[in-house]
């Protein structure tokens, strides 16, 4: 019996990838002049997987990774204009309006009452508090779990803070990495569903085996998978 559901928050109830890929597209065009965009791209996620331990996720670490990709790959060059427009694509994610994926709402209500429903998000702090109080969902969850990382033991943790044990929750995210994964490692269950852009950083193969695993093409299926697991 599934006593508390996880909901990721990034491509999962709001879109969050496909404006990082359109601020690449602009970086690349900006830094046309310096790079290939193909040789952009692979390394700007050099760069982004160099500084992660450092930076964390989200908008911060990223806009300084697009800045130190631009110093590396214009040899020192870029000028003091162009990282103006940088630091602006930036601030324009920062300041992006929240957008719930189709259907968000509809579920959250669905699932009301049936089950304890806690978001669990990763990334800046300051932006997703702000993106979470922005999708108008902030009061119709239990609780809100803003976390540096989705790895074994930030579930264990959010698992003692609301009192069940792993077999009794299910994590519903788009990332096999960060929410599937690590859940199942636990002894939770977790269900895929994914969105059409994949951070490359965040791209993994789902145990398709697994007993606890289910892919799901919508987040529409969530309340049907309940019930499929209550009957088990
Ligand atoms: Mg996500």
């Amino acid at each position: 019996m599934i006593r508390l559901l996880g909901l990721d928050g990034d491509d999962t109830l709001w879109h969050s990838e496909s404006h990082f890929a359109v601020t690449e597209e602009s970086l690349a065009e900006l830094l046309s002049p310096y790079a290939d965009p193909d040789d952009l791209r692979r390394r700007m996620l050099e760069t982004e997987r160099r500084n992660l331990a450092l930076f964390g996720y989200g908008v911060k670490g990223f806009t300084l990774s697009m800045i130190e990709t631009a110093i590396e790959v214009s040899g020192g060059r870029v000028s003091v204009a162009e990282i103006q427009r940088i630091i602006d694509h930036g601030k324009g994610l920062l300041t992006h309006p929240v957008e719930l994926l189709e259907g968000v709402s509809e579920v959250v209500d669905a699932l009301d009452g049936r089950v304890r429903l806690v978001i669990v998000t990763k990334g800046d702090l300051f932006h997703q508090e702000s993106k979470v109080a922005a999708s108008g969902l902030a009061e119709r969850v239990e609780g809100i779990e803003i976390v540096a990382e989705k790895d074994e033991a930030t579930y264990q943790r959010v698992l003692g803070r609301y009192g069940v044990d792993a077999e009794e929750f299910l994590m519903v995210g788009n990332s096999v990495r960060s929410d599937v994964a690590p859940v199942l490692a636990i002894g939770g269950w977790a269900a895929h569903v994914p969105y059409h852009v994949t951070w490359e950083l965040e791209v993994a193969e789902p145990d398709v085996d697994h007993d606890r695993f289910t892919a799901l093409d919508s987040l529409r299926d969530v309340p049907a998978l309940l019930d499929r697991l209550a009957a088990h």
